[in-house]
């Protein structure tokens, strides 16, 4: 256990005490620590269960979940196997918008208390809120210092993050200009040793990105893979790496071979992608080893199935489906978060029994190219466009550098003036009063490949730019 620095209560050096209000957390990693050696058939049998504890909740205080139960004939349970969990239908998003009300639990267990909620990001043009607990959090926090072991990131280094920060367009200002704070975590600062992070919005100009990076001159970097791809060239054409960079993790998106690559010979670094979501947190993080993705296993059970919706066998890619194990106030039970993985073809050679992937293949934010020739993700206009709402769905068009359409389909709320709004909402990414033409769809259809993409460039970078 000698990754991390811990903080220790006045008077104790050695062995080291944890404050009481992360004793918790320091137990809950430390089990994490035992869990992820165990072999597959033990994890699957104590998956179970955990899972017969939340349908047993379910069936008793989250009504849309007792109808699904009661209609596969499961009732209160328990499950026999895991097995007999794919007997209840999937869980899509546009189900969890229809039934937003009926998902959440009534009640629930002692020791338990619903927070906030948050958003998703809506890379599918379908935004779904997301309530949890604070038993999430703790196991948010314990996943987060788990991933930060694998991936080799001493908390005590520099870090630059650049993300999308800013939820509000009030705020983007001064998280475009960038911010520091003194720890890279807040609660996990009073159990381990934190340098500081420095964090800046993805909406900024990758140009300013880069000075801002060589000024902060970070041991490691965090960000999604396509504003990454955009500084890895700027980098490369300047022919001046950032001297104490030691890691770069890729976060929010797939990250596709070809792009590691240039990442990674760019920045001279290695690059550590994990997978995430609003719905589950921490899914699955690099293997130590170097050998594909781990899923944690203890907070999330996954399921990857062929174009039958049966499981696929060792080596195959499917479908992701997952339930979160923890989360008894908004459960997602065989949700469908539309991201591919495959399977590796055997069990990992560092020894660990956690579920392995070889490749995670979903959505990613593409970049928008502007009329001066910049580029930008395109995080900060889906974000702009749900918050004027007025519609299920939403698909933007770039077509030009000056000419983007927005596809709507309006709900209830739609007024004609929402549409003005929006313009303004690409009026202010593109920074430019380009053409912007909103056209009202009562459906947006699939492409061949089934993906719906919340974003198209139709353009060509290389010609626009
Ligand atoms: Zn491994």
């Amino acid at each position: 256990m000698g990754f991390f620095q811990l903080r220790s209560l006045p008077g104790s050096i050695w062995p080291p005490v944890p404050a009481p209000e992360v004793s918790q957390l320091w137990a809950t990693y430390r089990e994490l620590d035992r869990t992820q050696w165990l072999k597959p058939v033990e994890l699957e049998a104590l998956q179970l269960e955990q899972l017969r504890v939340l349908l047993y909740h379910c069936y008793h205080q989250v009504p849309y979940y007792r109808r699904l139960l009661t209609e596969a004939d499961l009732g209160a349970g328990p499950l026999a196997s895991l097995d007999e969990l794919r007997r209840l239908p999937l869980l899509t998003r546009a189900l969890v918008q229809a039934h937003s009300a009926d998902l959440q639990a009534r009640a629930l267990p002692a020791g338990m208390v619903a927070g906030g909620g948050s958003h998703t990001s809506g890379t599918n043009g379908v935004p779904i809120k997301v309530l949890k607990t604070n038993r999430d959090a703790l196991w948010w926090s314990a996943f987060f210092l788990r991933d930060l072991e694998w991936c080799g990131l001493d908390p005590r280094g520099r870090l630059a993050a650049i993300r999308l920060v800013a939820m509000q367009r009030e705020d983007l200002p001064q998280f475009l200009e960038g911010v520091t704070v003194p720890f890279w975590n807040k609660v996990c600062e009073s159990l381990v040793e934190m340098g500081p992070a420095h964090v800046m919005d993805v909406r900024q100009d990758p140009r300013r990105q880069l000075s801002w990076l060589r000024q902060v001159d970070p041991d490691y970097l965090i960000s999604l893979p396509s504003n990454l791809d955009v500084l890895a060239s700027l980098l490369a054409e300047s022919g001046r790496r950032l001297p104490r960079l030691r890691a770069i993790q890729a976060v929010g998106e797939p990250l596709p071979v070809n792009v590691r690559q240039r990442i990674e010979s760019s920045f001279g670094v290695p690059v550590k992608n994990l997978y995430s979501s609003t719905e589950a947190g921490y899914v699955a993080s690099p293997c130590p080893g170097g050998h594909g993705l781990h899923v944690h296993a203890e907070g999330v059970l996954t399921e990857v199935l062929d174009a039958d919706d049966r499981p696929c066998q060792p080596g195959q890619t499917g479908r992701l489906v997952f339930t979160t194990l923890h989360n008894f106030v908004n459960p997602f039970i065989r949700y469908d978060i539309l991201d591919d993985v495959t399977l590796a073809p055997g069990p990992c050679p560092c020894g660990r029994g956690l579920p392995l992937w070889t490749h995670v293949d979903g959505r990613r934010h593409p970049t928008l190219h502007l009329p001066d020739g910049r580029q930008k993700s395109s995080m900060g206009i889906t974000l702009g466009i749900r918050q004027v709402g007025g519609c299920h769905q939403f698909q933007i068009v770039q077509r030009a550098v000056d000419h983007v359409l927005l596809r709507v389909v309006p709900d209830r709320t739609w007024q004609p003036d929402l549409a003005e709004r929006m313009r303004q909402v690409v009026h202010a990414e593109f920074e430019a009063p380009i053409r912007v033409d909103v056209e009202e769809r009562t459906c947006l259809e699939r492409p061949a490949g089934g993906k719906l993409r919340v974003v198209v460039v139709e353009i060509d970078g290389r010609r626009a730019a």
